[in-house]
């Protein structure tokens, strides 16, 4: 999955996710990625959240919206990030899975579980190209 987070000039913010789905998935598979929560969910008031891995078990949980709402309550884009995939691994500790995090004004995270570490890319004005940051995984 390509999951992104955008926030443009005038504080608007959207998702979008990409995805080739799973190996071997039953055709018809529709997968975690374009639900609304579950693969990406934004929201102008607050920020907005994209995830990856484990899409039958990512859906069960929003874990973008969710992540969303952790920030509306005050915690940061990394806090947020790992507190939604920790409602998760609590049910699923051998899940797969990554979510990149926004705030509203650009402060970012990452959270991930199941592999070492989530590389990702970040752009924004002030920098002159793509940079890449990486979160260790719980
Ligand atoms: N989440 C995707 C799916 O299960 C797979 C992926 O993230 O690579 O369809």
């Amino acid at each position: 999955t390509i999951g992104m987070v955008a926030i443009d000039v005038n504080g608007n913010i959207a998702t979008g996710t990409s995805t080739n789905g799973v190996n071997h998935k039953i055709p018809g598979r529709v997968g975690d990625s374009p639900i609304p929560g579950a693969g990406g969910y934004a929201d102008n008031a607050v920020g907005a959240a994209a995830a990856t891995g484990d899409g039958d078990i990512l859906m069960r949980f929003l874990p973008s919206m969710l992540a969303v709402e952790f920030m509306r309550n005050g915690m940061t884009p990394d806090e947020a990030g790992r507190k939604a995939l920790a409602r998760i691994s609590h049910h699923y500790p051998k899940f797969v899975g990554a979510i990149v995090v926004v705030d509203k004004n650009g402060n970012y995270g990452a959270a991930c579980h199941g592999i070492d570490s989530f590389p990702f890319s970040v752009y924004h004005s002030k920098l002159k190209n793509v940079k890449v940051e990486k979160r260790e995984c719980a």
